[in-house]
């Protein structure tokens, strides 16, 4: 087999470009055989679905190029739970755009690699401009902000538990049962106090028990609050909580992974009001910014609040190359190899401008507001509450947590629908994430019609056994 050629040089475009078009007619016969927003038959079937079509993974022989992203890009499209698909939308797992998508191909193509100047000359540039230019957004007050690009929340989150460790020792932090998992875990990995979680009745924060914790527990506290719960997409009351963290002495850590977005939508940014008063704040745009995983952002109200980060390594940073004026990027993750996701984001924002981008936040918690409406006006539905951003629970009414469990696994299972699941106030009640700016009143009405058809069929069938 002759050498196979590289993506990048001249040379690359020309190789590239008949396995490009290999890939996109695989991502569409995959997409038409699957016909849904995910494959039916569940992981069994699945699984040896994929087995049987995809063959042997390390072959003796080489199958070649064509041939292997056919098979394998077929395959892996055909069985994939496609977030396109208007009723694919169980999490906050984003459909991306298709200029985003077309930008980390260049991405992968180029291979910029964030950890020193020499292997990322423009790209550690756009990086930098990309970084201050959304630091400033969250932080408009200060001089210096600056802002780190991470594999997504969970690392971010990590970032900024680490940040108040080295300000501060072994910083307790105080969250709500409404975080996220990955605050826990981080207070874990850092060898920090387990967190103080609070109550968050209804969802949110619950303001009584903070003032309570952080008058009762040894200082430093860093407290976490989340813009954009995981189980409903509240909003916690950032101001009042500001408030009471100035007045005690902690420091605030604004998980905003979901809701920071709204930050572009003239419409929706008051909802992030105080959000400029945390000591850190992270913010996803592989959920509502439409970015291919990942893009992921922690940001801080001064450039120096990152020294903590700062790492030697002679290879990479050398003080002599430092001092010779070769941008020092080392200290810009805990990541060595790194991509340069700052592309496709620079791409997003550039080609959609502030009035685009507000313009699909706009339309996407317009659609999560209709999905609403629709559930209000059906008698057999249980609406949970109005969206705060574009999550909606509901069930049906006079049902329980087993029927619930069971409709969201059957529209699994025959491939018809991917909706998410949340546990509040001890029900069980269905998720759906909605992310499609594309998504119709037609499709929602479509989506609930296939949850009070199967919940009528799962009435009909039990009695008390489980359906296939
Ligand atoms: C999604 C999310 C996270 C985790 O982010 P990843 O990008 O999945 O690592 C953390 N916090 C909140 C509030 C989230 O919505």
């Amino acid at each position: 087999m002759p050498t196979p050629p590289l993506a990048g040089g001249t040379a690359g475009p020309t190789h590239l470009r008949p396995l490009i078009d290999t890939v996109l007619t695989a991502l569409h016969d995959g997409a038409t055989r699957r016909n849904g927003p995910l494959p039916a038959g569940g992981p069994h079937t699945v699984t040896q679905n994929l087995h049987h079509t995809t063959g042997p993974l390390i072959p003796d022989h080489g199958t070649g190029a064509h041939h292997a992203l056919r098979t394998l890009v077929t395959a892996l499209t055909e069985g994939a739970a496609d977030p396109a698909h208007p009723h694919c939308a169980a999490h906050l797992h984003t459909p991306p755009l298709a200029l985003a998508a077309a930008a980390d191909l260049a991405a992968s193509a180029l291979n910029p690699s964030m950890d020193s100047w020499d292997q990322a000359p423009a790209a550690s540039a756009l990086e930098t401009a990309l970084t201050t230019a959304l630091a400033a957004e969250i932080y408009p007050h200060t001089p210096q902000p600056d802002a780190l690009i991470t594999t997504g929340g969970t690392e971010a989150n990590q970032l900024a538990l680490l940040l108040a460790r080295e300000r501060h020792g072994p910083v307790q932090t105080i969250c709500a049962a409404n975080a996220h998992h990955s605050i826990t875990r981080a207070a874990w990995l850092l060898g920090l106090p387990q967190p103080v979680v609070i109550p968050a009745p209804n969802g949110l924060m619950d303001l009584t028990a903070l003032r309570h914790a952080l008058i009762h527990h040894q200082g430093p506290l860093l407290v976490t609050a989340t813009a954009g719960t995981t189980d409903t997409g509240q909003i916690d009351p950032l101001t009042d909580i500001a408030d009471l963290t100035t007045t005690h002495n902690a420091e605030l850590h604004i998980d905003a992974a979901y809701g920071g977005p709204l930050l572009f939508s003239p419409t929706h940014r008051h909802a992030l009001r105080s959000l400029h008063r945390a000591h850190s704040v992270t913010l996803d745009l592989h959920k509502l910014g439409w970015q291919p995983a990942s893009a992921g952002i922690l940001a801080v109200p001064h450039h120096h609040d990152l020294h903590a980060l700062h790492h030697h390594a002679p290879y990479l940073n050398a003080d002599d190359d430092t001092d010779a004026g070769l941008p020092d990027l080392l200290g810009r993750s805990l990541r060595t190899t790194r991509r340069p996701d700052a592309l496709k984001i620079a791409v997003t924002l550039q080609a959609l401008g502030r009035d685009g981008l507000a313009d699909l936040i706009d339309r996407t918690l317009t659609t999560a507001h209709h999905l609403a409406d629709l559930i209000d006006k059906n008698p057999t539905l249980e609406l949970y509450d109005r969206p705060t951003i574009s999550t909606v629970l509901f069930r049906p009414t006079h049902t329980d947590d087993t029927t619930v469990a069971t409709i969201r696994r059957t529209l699994l299972n025959q491939g018809h629908a991917v909706l998410g699941r949340a546990r509040i106030s001890n029900s069980l009640w269905l998720k759906a994430t909605l992310l499609n700016p594309h998504t119709t009143p037609d499709d929602l009405q479509h989506l609930l019609t296939l949850v009070t058809d199967t919940h009528a069929h799962t009435e009909a069938t039990t009695e008390g056994s489980t359906p296939r």
